[in-house]
């Protein structure tokens, strides 16, 4: 293990849970519920399904290596041209070919305490130096993490809404940040949760693209469009950041069946309108719950709510696990008081709430 680079040997592996099927086996469940990876409760839409069957006799080929006509739909949806858009396996691959594309070891990069796990980790696979700054009422502090810039900054990463809090930066607090962050440094502003904010409160962010070029914006198809398992997710950027990426980017790093579903879902607004819905549904049920029985809570712009449980989080963690239902502990996240729960449908919110009753 001495041979590995440095960041490498320092990275903890990505905590994920056990598969659905194996934790229900031995924990001699007959249904578990799980709220633990900000999935969609929805299931796949129809209109997807049809699609990726239709797709399936032509799996011996390789997918289109450049996702003509995802990133045609993609650019006409969102005024850009098709050259600015980059496509990942998941926006998770894109932060990395971002990483890889702009960052060396002598750089820094700077993100938020509780932010995304995957900022330091493709900052620290690369052997660069992650900068957490000290988040402000669990959210980014903006100005500190401007005055935390040094010459050697090349990379700023900023999640709104943020993974795990849920919390939020309004348009202007937002657009006053990246104006003050200099040219040399790239801002990825991660905009997984986008389609969860109410529509009057979106930043214009990927027209603001047109003002900054040292902005990058990255959506998902994995959270509101329902499409975890697939992995697709891309970038919004100027053409000569996305030229850059490509050049460094697997061949074929989006399959053929992610392609398909994600032109189909794109398009597919009556999803998307249902999937908006129950998670505003959601959030008020969980909200509910929270306020009637005295739990503080961070309150949340994504399809998910971190609430403070209190010091023994870990033990209630693990009563949920018994009583079926699976959430997720940030403690990784320095938030060891807390759990996060992803927003599911109706019934999978009220197990959480039932089992909350019954362990309490
Ligand atoms: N950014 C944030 C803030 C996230 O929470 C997630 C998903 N957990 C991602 C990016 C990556 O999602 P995906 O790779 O599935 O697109």
């Amino acid at each position: 293990t001495q041979m590995a680079n440095p960041g490498v040997r320092e990275l903890q592996p990505y905590q994920a849970g056990k598969p659905m099927d194996e934790l229900q086996r031995e924990l001699g469940l007959d249904n578990v519920v799980k709220l633990a990876s900000n999935e969609n409760p929805l299931g796949i839409s129809a209109r997807v399904k049809d699609a990726l069957q239709a797709e399936v006799d032509d799996l011996i080929r390789y997918p289109d290596a450049n996702g003509f006509y995802l990133k045609s739909k993609i650019a006409d949806k969102f005024s850009v041209a098709a050259n600015q858009v980059t496509l990942g396996n998941g926006s998770n691959d894109v932060l990395e070919l971002l990483a890889r594309t702009f960052v060396n070891e002598q750089h820094e990069v700077i993100f938020s305490q509780h932010a995304f796990v995957v900022y330091p980790l493709v900052t620290k696979a690369i052997g660069a130096t992650p900068v957490a700054v000290p988040a402000k009422d669990y959210g980014h502090d903006l100005d500190a993490m401007l005055a935390a810039i040094t010459p050697k900054t090349r990379m700023i990463f900023v999640a709104n809404p943020n993974n795990p809090t849920g919390t939020f930066l309004s348009t202007e607090a937002l657009y006053n940040f990246i104006k003050q962050v200099p040219d040399n440094v790239l801002v990825v502003l991660d905009e997984a949760y986008y389609e969860y904010i109410p529509s009057d409160e979106r930043a214009p962010s990927i027209e603001w693209l047109a003002e900054f070029d040292n902005l990058v914006v990255t959506r998902t198809f994995s959270k509101a469009y329902g499409l975890a398992g697939l992995r697709a997710g891309f970038s919004v950027s100027s053409a000569a950041i996305a030229d850059l990426m490509n050049r460094i980017r697997q061949p074929f790093n989006v399959n053929a069946l992610s392609l398909k579903a994600a032109e189909v879902a794109l398009d597919d607004d009556e999803y998307l309108a249902q999937a908006v819905r129950v998670n505003a549904e959601g959030m008020q049920q969980l909200v509910g719950f929270c306020e009637q029985h005295g739990y503080n809570y961070i309150p949340s712009y994504g399809n998910f709510l971190t609430i403070e449980v209190g010091a023994n989080a870990a033990e209630i963690y693990q009563k949920l696990l018994h009583e079926g239902v699976i959430v997720r502990p940030v403690a990784g996240y320095e938030l060891p008081n807390h759990l996060r729960v992803s927003i599911g449908l109706p019934k999978e919110n009220q197990a959480f709430i039932e089992a909350m009753e019954r362990i309490a």
